[in-house]
């Protein structure tokens, strides 16, 4: 890996602070953990003459119960959120979501806002600039043709994050910082399908915090698959938040990440609302996520196969928390 070019690090000490900042210096970057944007700077994927070190504000990183919400600041570190007992026990996707991020030392320093605001990937991107060089670049950065989809005018970098989707199902809202105060917006409004452009964040804003409901009865989890076991980014996760009634669904609310270049909710599962979780429910949940997930060939793993494993993750955690409802019923 080449070495870090020069930037300076400005250090501030409030949210208001760091977004004034980043409206003084527009090549400038916030950092947080630093997991996923140091590695992307000492590859040349990205560049900043100033990064704005957001680990000294503090109200980032308070969690809160407020009533029925749990309120996350943006620098909440993952392992922290692992760990939280109100997490772990009324947000079992969240805390699992967390452990799965790459190695302890990582998240022991990575963030909330980090893991959500995660570049996309590909492996024509996340590659040493020889490597890029001798393969005549591509779209997403110094390049004009994509090696995925060569005729597309849009980049397919999945977008690799594993909390994004637990946040999705457990149905969460974010608070955007600007200069004209916080903008409040559900997360999936957040994202963009589109590997170059996959955030609705302003150049001058800041993601400052995270709140999420939390809803009597409802049972959720988070699996994903990867390469290596230990460590790695989801080649496909699926996070699903789950009210059992019963023998009937009450509330069955599915998301996914790794399989598109943004995390997906998956619509058109409300009206398995009153039904039992049977073969055709199954079948449902596997016809949505087959309709709403688009692998491309951004990984070494194959879109086939990243396409089947896709329901059949779903499946087997929906059979989980079915049964794990029942135990708490
Ligand atoms: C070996 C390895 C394995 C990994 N495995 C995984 C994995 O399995 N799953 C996974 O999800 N990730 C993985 N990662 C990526 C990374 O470690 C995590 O996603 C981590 O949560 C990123 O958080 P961070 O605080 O370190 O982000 P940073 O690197 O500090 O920032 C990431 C991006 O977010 C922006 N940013 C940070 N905070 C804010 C904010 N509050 N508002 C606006 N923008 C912000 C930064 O400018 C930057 O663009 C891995 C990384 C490595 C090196
Ligand atoms: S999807 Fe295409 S444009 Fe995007 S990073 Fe991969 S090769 Fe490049």
């Amino acid at each position: 890996m080449a070495a870090l070019s020069e930037f300076s690090v400005l250090r501030p000490a409030s949210a208001a602070d760091a977004v004034r900042l980043r409206g003084e210096h527009p090549a400038s970057r916030f950092i947080a953990g630093g997991t996923d944007l140091v590695p992307n700077l000492r590859r040349g994927l990205v560049d900043a003459e100033v990064v704005i070190d957001l680990t000294g504000v503090g109200e980032m990183r308070e969690l809160q119960q407020q009533g029925d919400m749990l309120r996350l600041g943006a620098g909440v570190t993952l392992a922290t959120l692992a760990a939280d007992a109100t997490v772990r026990t009324q947000l079992p996707a969240l805390a699992q979501a967390a452990a799965a991020v790459a190695g302890p030392t990582h998240r022991a320093s990575a963030t909330l806002g980090g893991n959500l605001c995660l570049e996309t990937r590909c492996q024509y991107f996340n590659q040493s600039e020889s490597w890029r060089q001798g393969n005549d670049y591509c779209m997403k950065l110094a390049g004009d043709t994509c090696r995925v989809a060569p005729k597309s005018s849009r980049c397919y970098a999945a977008f690799s994050g594993d909390v994004a989707p637990a946040l999705l199902a457990l149905d969460a809202e974010i608070e955007l910082l600007g200069p004209q105060g916080i903008r409040r917006l559900p997360l999936a409004e957040f994202y963009v399908d589109d590997g170059m452009r996959w955030l609705a964040l302003g150049a001058d804003e800041l993601l400052f915090a995270v709140t999420v409901p939390l809803v009597a009865g409802r049972v959720s989890g988070y699996e994903k698959l990867r390469v290596r076991g230990a460590i790695d980014f989801p080649l496909a996760g699926v996070a699903v938040a789950l009210v059992r009634d019963g023998d009937t669904i009450g509330e069955l609310r599915l998301a996914c990440t790794g399989v598109s270049s943004r995390p997906e909710f998956v619509g058109g599962l409300d009206w398995l609302a009153g039904q039992p979780l049977d073969a055709a429910a199954f079948a449902v949940i596997a016809r949505q996520i087959k309709r709403t997930i688009q692998p491309m060939e951004t990984t070494t793993v194959s879109v086939p196969y990243r396409r089947r494993a896709t329901p059949v993750l779903a499946k087997r955690l929906v059979g989980r928390l079915w049964d794990e409802a029942h135990r708490e019923d």
